[in-house]
Formats: C-alpha cells, sequence, structure tokens
C-alpha cells in the first residue's frame, strides 16, 4: 500500500512543490491549508490529473481542535500515515523587536511552534511503535533565520524557528527507538509569497547578492531536501537538519 504524507500549509510555496515531488515518488498525498481553498484544490487536481491520490482538508494548525479534525480526515482516507511535513508557517510585517507586541507574538508563535508541536502530537500517536503505529518520519520546516536571527525583520519569526529546532532535537530523542525519525530543513531565501507578507514581495532578489551562490532558491529545491529526509535512504538520520540556503 502506498505510504500518505501529510504535508501541512500545502496549498502553496514550498508545501505545493513539496506535494508534487511526494506525489511524483509514489506517495499517497493529503495536504492542509488555511485560507486558500481554491488553491489548495488546483493542487489536488494538478497530483491527481498525473495519477497520483491526493487530497486536500481546510485546517487552521494552530487551533487545536482544527488539528484533531485533521487528523480523524487523515484516519479516513487509505494509506497509513508514515510522513508528516511540518511546513505551515508565518511571518508578518517587518519590524524592530520594540515594535512587536505581544499579539503578533501570539499569532507567530501559535502558527509556527503551537501548530507543529499539535500536528507532530497528533502524528506521534498514530507511527509511534509504543502507540502500535509503524514509524515514519517527521520532517520540521525550520528557517536559516534560526541561525541568523532575522534583524530589522522578524525577530519573533526566526525564535519561532529555533523553537522548531529544539522540538526537533528533543522529539528526535523521544521517539528514536519507537520508529519515528524527526528531522528539520532550513531554507534560506526562497522564491515564495511568504516574503510580500512582511510587506517586501522582492525581498529575495534585494538580498540575494549576501547569498555565495548570489541567488534565491526554488521550492523544488528545498522539497528535494524534505523528501530525502522523509525516505529510507535516511534511515540512520535523526535530529538533523539539512540547510538549504545558498550557502548563507
Ligand atoms: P507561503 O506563505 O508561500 O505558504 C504558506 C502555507 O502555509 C500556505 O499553504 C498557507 O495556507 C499555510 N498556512 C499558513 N498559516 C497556516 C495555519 N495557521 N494553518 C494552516 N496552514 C497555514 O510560505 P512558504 O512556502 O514560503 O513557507 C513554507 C515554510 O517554509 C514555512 O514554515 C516558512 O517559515 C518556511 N521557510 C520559508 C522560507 C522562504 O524564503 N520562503 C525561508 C525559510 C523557511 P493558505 O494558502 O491557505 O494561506
Amino acid at each position: 500500500m502506498q505510504p500518505m504524507m501529510l504535508i501541512t500549509g500545502g496549498s502553496r510555496g514550498i508545501g505545493a512543490a513539496t506535494a508534487r515531488l511526494a506525489a511524483a515518488r509514489g506517495y499517497r498525498v493529503c495536504i492542509s491549508y488555511r485560507r486558500r481553498r481554491d488553491q489548495a484544490q488546483a493542487v489536488v487536481a494538478e497530483l491527481r490529473s498525473a495519477g497520483a491520490e491526493a487530497w486536500a482538508v481546510q485546517a487552521d494548525v494552530g487551533c487545536e481542535a482544527e488539528v484533531q479534525n485533521l487528523f480523524a480526515e487523515l484516519d479516513r482516507l487509505p494509506g497509513e500515515l508514515r510522513v508528516l511535513v511540518n511546513n505551515a508557517g508565518i511571518l508578518e510585517s517587518q519590524a524592530r523587536l520594540e515594535q512587536i507586541d505581544a499579539a503578533r507574538l501570539e499569532r507567530v508563535l501559535r502558527t509556527n511552534v503551537i501548530g507543529s508541536f499539535l500536528c507532530a502530537r497528533e502524528a506521534v500517536l498514530r507511527m509511534s511503535t509504543r502507540h502500535g503505529g509503524r514509524g515514519g518520519a517527521i520532517v520540521n520546516l525550520s528557517s536559516g533565520a534560526a541561525r541568523l536571527g532575522a534583524p530589522n525583520e522578524y525577530v519573533d519569526y526566526a525564535a519561532s524557528k529555533g523553537a522548531i529546532d529544539s522540538m526537533t532535537i528533543g522529539l528526535a530523542k523521544e521517539v528514536a527507538d519507537e520508529g519515528i525519525r524527526v528531522n528539520g530543513v532550513r531554507p534560506g531565501l526562497i522564491y515564495t509569497e511568504i516574503h510580500a507578507d512582511g510587506g517586501e514581495p522582492g525581498r529575495v532578489d534585494r538580498l540575494k547578492g549576501a547569498v555565495p551562490m548570489q541567488r534565491g532558491g526554488r521550492p523544488e529545491e528545498v522539497a528535494e531536501a524534505v523528501l530525502w529526509l522523509a525516505s529510507d535512504a535516511a534511515a540512520y538520520t535523526t535530529g538533523s537538519f539539512i540547510e538549504v540556503t545558498g550557502g548563507r
């Protein structure tokens, strides 16, 4: 039976690219999305027309009830969950730390940190041999910002990705002998719509001169790292990170 991969935030950007590559590699694919139903359905239609089995489920990953509903929907689909890609993530307008209020911190941390924790919990409950599962892999989307700190842009976002790194390391050790590997991918400057949310759609082109490779990255280049970490080729790799940053 084909394994199931759940990709949160698969309606566009890195999540959609990961969904396309996963389908091409023989996974059943379930993507979740927050608001853009049409885009999520378009990704699903594209995957199905290429011969894959694919579904889309609306769920705000920061809402515990919606995450539980997402996984309940997943339980009703054919195929056993073997991979969770914690991809859904947000950032807000570029700002200095003294301009960041508690409401913004709660929004960013809720989606990026709480969302990843809740989805990881539900995946562990299904994949861990401790709970009767047959093992699997979790791949968390961190960011080069976890190392760089994103000064004058979004230190809150960078800190949320630092939390993802700590969760990756700790959870990897917790479930290492229960058949689950947990790893992270740290993308650098990737051409997606997330930069428009920060108020600068052209951010990658402005900053690409600071990238040793002198270019921004493509979502497909990040997807390759995610798929490798998810695969049996990475069978002895857990608690690790792949930088997809062009050397930055
Ligand atoms: P995009 O903004 O292009 O897409 C974000 C995706 O996440 C969309 O599918 C969106 O759904 C979904 N999403 C956002 N919030 C929620 C939520 N609360 N619940 C469920 N789904 C949600 O982002 P990218 O593809 O650029 O980023 C993907 C991941 O990679 C993120 O974690 C990001 O932090 C990380 N990353 C990206 C980098 C980059 O340069 N692009 C660099 C480093 C890390 P909808 O379409 O419905 O809004």
